[in-house]
């Protein structure tokens, strides 16, 4: 299996590409290739090439692209993870383990129980390091586009913005849960190759208040069951549940 490598689109002229910084230190130092070995080169459209490489040094490394296709492993179901703001490193848990399941894209919450601290951090150095996480486990997990990552935001403008279908994850909620959710969705739009919004609180969880706010706002809340999962648990599994329910996850890769 090729190593694979998100590049900035102007790094591909025509059939050749070249690769510098981090990339090519990982091609020539780390993982040691050569010339006539081959990686994958992403350009985050949506297709990605084959490239042979014809000179490698440790500041840059340069290729002919061979092959292109599309990518075969992003879902056509964009899911958009709404995530309160978590201390530590539960974040960067959030963020790679939801590339890996298929998330197109995180937008971290400021809310009434988030940490003040941490939205100052997110807008800095924080954020950085989460791209830097995102693109990893993007490249690991063998994604065709990066999934998008957004300055933290508000929980009343991300309410106001969503678009398409969008649950608030509510460990109170007694009534209505995801499947339930999701299965009256099936009836009425094929939300397939549409857009989920998943809203998930922090440590604290979502007041009462923000869960009418955002009810208020079309977006249901909705509980995962009986068990309390920790806020970096719970984003991760409804965003699975959700692309498993749209065929999205759990069905072998096909021809
Ligand atoms: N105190 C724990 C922690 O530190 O992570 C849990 C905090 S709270 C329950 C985390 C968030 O996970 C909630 O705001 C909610 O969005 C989601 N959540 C957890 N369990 C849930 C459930 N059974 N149903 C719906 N949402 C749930």
């Amino acid at each position: 299996m090729l190593h694979r490598f998100f590049v900035p689109a102007s790094w591909i002229q025509g059939d050749q590409v070249t690769l510098e910084g981090p990339a090519a230190h990982q091609i020539s130092r780390v993982l040691r290739l050569g010339r006539g070995d081959r990686v994958v080169v992403l350009d985050d459209s949506g297709w990605e090439y084959v490239a042979e490489l014809r000179s490698v040094q440790p500041a840059q490394v340069a290729g002919i692209l061979v092959e292109r296709c599309r990518s075969a492993a992003e879902p056509r179901l964009h899911v958009r993870l709404y995530q309160g703001l978590l201390k530590g490193e539960k974040m960067d848990w959030v963020l790679q383990k939801g590339t890996e399941v298929g998330v197109s894209g995180f937008v971290p919450l400021v809310t009434e129980r988030t940490v003040p601290r941490l939205e100052a951090d997110a807008a800095g150095h924080r954020l950085a390091r989460w791209r830097a996480i995102v693109r990893e486990a993007a490249e690991q997990s063998r994604r065709g586009k990066l999934p998008l990552l957004e300055a933290p935001i508000p929980f009343a403008d991300a309410c106001a913005q969503k678009a398409g279908p969008a649950y608030l994850l509510w460990e109170e909620e007694e009534v209505v849960g995801l499947r339930q959710a999701l299965t009256s969705l099936d009836a009425g739009s094929p939300a397939g190759s549409g857009s989920v919004s998943l809203f998930v609180g922090p440590e604290g969880g979502f007041t009462r208040e923000e869960a009418v706010l955002a009810s208020r706002h079309g977006v249901q809340p909705v509980s995962l069951g009986r068990r309390v999962l920790r806020a970096e648990t719970a984003g991760v599994i409804a965003a699975a549940l959700v692309l498993y329910h749209f065929q999205e996850l759990g069905d072998p890769p096909g021809p």
